[in-house]
């Protein structure tokens, strides 16, 4: 007999619009398969909030039919979200590298999840996850352990990027594919391809890891009396151990300082990773007994986040105090919004006395992202017959879409998808089909937050709030005068109090004319007629806040 046909579809569900919370689900007939679940950080759009995941109401939904969820690197944004999701679902089988669920393993205890089922893949692995067959393919990215995948559906291969780069001149031991592996998966034919979009703005091709190794190495020798600090990305693990590397040769024992640093290193460590004797490493308490020149350190806090261990440093507020002579190294590239975190932390480091290497200056850092030359040779390799860009702001999509079509793929095959799209792969056509329930939560410490928390505080920090006190004698009908009226962060004048106050009585004697006094009611009239006269006065919309206390009678003077 022959079998039902059932559609092959893929959900978008984060990372696309953004680069940020990847989440994409495929899914065959009923079965699904996910690839990733990251967080994103928040912008001052989001006050207060620690993180930001997916919306998971479409899996919750449709929880029973979830395989498995395969990861393609241990960076936040593919793997940040996945602590949310498994307190949503706690079952779901999760594939990765050794240092992908090394870093997961130790954000689930942090968040004291503890039913998660962590299977570890390495290179050209292959899984079996109900109709979806996963090959593992290494890849170069500014992580050890990033995958490409290989996805065989029922109705074809589909080819999923990851977060790549092309490094024909790799470091350390696990060593990403050569060129011919991408070509031989074409040669299969491939259905679909999604693929990152990251770089697509930035002609040629990315520098090989290698040269930033070079760089810091003559940063060493040009400064053989000085304390270097360097900061970089604890999770570039190659990074760190080019620069272990280098302080050895130079004599020098290395510290870590930053947690992340020190959890990720010593995972790295313990899994082979890096390659470290123990001897030449100091806890950074220790730092301090050592002559500048017999020390490096390596922090977090490249991009100038406010907790990190470098700009714990550039505010004294460290174990490693600055000291005049210090040479602090900047070994990443701003990611856009931080610019302005990251100069102050390098102006504080220069009044505590230390000399600051940063930015462009010659090769300090490489991206981990694929420039327009690598990203036009993936998509020539692959050759696919569908092509959706993934991993990218808006334009950054619509510039590789346009790629892919002028390398050959026909512009009807090219989609560029929203958060919530859902796209069904047909015979000859790509058909997006409804929307799902797709979106943000907003974390902050364990709550999860709605979005009108989110409006309220930032209306609060941008217009500030009034607070209106209202006695109220609900049997007798009464009101007391003067009405409290109470600003912050907004300043009220005495003819805008006095407004506030007559819009209040006005409102109490129509509310109880000949009617029993209904508070709540009362409440959320009296915030919305008190907002439109503000309006009259300023160009401003605080937060209103009424508050009604209800007098017993023996109370009542
Ligand atoms: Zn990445
Ligand atoms: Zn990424």
């Amino acid at each position: 007999m022959k079998e039902k046909y059932k559609p092959l579809k893929v959900a978008f569900l984060g990372g696309v619009g953004e680069i940020g919370k990847n989440l994409t689900a495929i899914i065959y007939g009923e079965d699904i398969l996910l690839v990733d679940c990251g967080s994103t950080f928040p912008d001052t759009n989001a006050p207060g909030i620690d993180l930001i995941v997916p919306d998971f109401s479409f899996l919750v939904e449709n929880k029973k039919h979830i395989k498995g969820l395969v990861v393609t690197h241990g960076h936040e944004d593919h793997i940040g979200g996945i602590p949310y999701l498994l307190k949503e679902i706690p079952n779901i089988p999760i594939y990765g590298s050794d240092l992908a669920l090394a870093i997961l393993n130790h954000k689930l205890e942090e968040k004291r999840v503890n039913t998660a089922k962590l299977n570890v893949v390495k290179g050209f692995d292959s899984i079996k996850l109900g109709p979806f067959t996963v090959e593992f393919i290494p890849v170069a990215h500014s992580i050890i352990g990033a995958f490409a995948l290989a996805i065989t559906t029922p109705h074809g291969l589909i080819f999923h990027t990851g977060d790549f780069k092309i490094d024909y001149t790799p470091i350390g031991n696990s060593k990403p594919v050569d060129i011919s592996t991408f070509a031989k998966i074409g040669a299969r034919g491939v259905k679909l391809m999604l693929g990152e979009s990251t770089n697509i703005e930035k002609p040629g091709t990315t520098i090989s890891e290698k040269h930033v190794g070079k760089t810091i190495d003559k940063i060493f020798m040009a400064n053989p009396d000085k304390r270097i600090i360097v900061a970089t990305f604890a999770s570039n693990v190659n990074r760190v151990q080019q620069i272990i590397k280098i302080a050895q040769k130079d004599g020098r024992k290395v510290a870590f300082s930053g947690r992340s640093m020190i959890a990720i290193s010593e995972m790295a460590i313990d899994l082979g990773l890096m390659d470290v004797d123990k001897k030449d490493l100091v806890d950074v308490d220790h730092v301090k007994d050592y002559a500048p020149n017999q020390v490096c350190i390596i922090s977090t806090g490249s991009q100038g986040e406010p907790m990190s261990a470098l700009t714990r440093m550039a505010n004294g507020e460290d174990k490693v105090k600055i000291q005049e002579g210090d040479l602090v190294v900047i070994s990443s590239s701003a990611i856009p919004g931080n610019e302005k975190a990251i100069y102050t932390v390098i102006n504080n480091l220069y009044k505590r006395g230390a000399k600051v290497l940063y930015g462009s200056l010659e090769e300090l850092h490489v991206s981990g992202h694929a420039c327009r030359e690598e990203l036009k040779m993936m998509l020539s390799l692959i050759r696919p017959q569908f092509f959706i860009p993934v991993h990218g702001e808006y334009r950054h999509l619509k510039q590789h879409a346009k790629m892919a079509s002028d390398i050959g793929i026909k512009a009807s095959n090219i989609e560029i998808a929203e958060i919530g799209d859902v796209i069904e792969i047909k015979k000859n056509k790509l058909q997006r089909l409804d929307k799902v329930t797709a979106g943000a939560l907003f974390v902050d410490g364990e709550d999860n937050l709605s979005h009108d928390t989110i409006k309220q505080r930032k209306q609060l920090s941008n217009e500030g709030m009034i607070v209106v006190v209202c006695d109220v004698n609900a049997k007798m009908r009464t009101i007391r005068t003067p009405i409290t009226i109470r600003t912050s962060g907004f300043v009220a004048k005495d003819e805008i109090n006095r407004d506030i106050e007559l819009t209040t009585l006005k409102l109490f004697n129509e509310q109880t004319d000949g009617k029993p006094f209904d508070k709540n009611a009362f409440e959320e009239v009296l915030k919305k007629r008190v907002a439109r006269r503000i309006t009259k006065f300023v160009q401003q919309k605080p937060l209103i806040m009424p508050i009604v206390v209800e007098m017993d009678e023996d109370a009542n003077e």
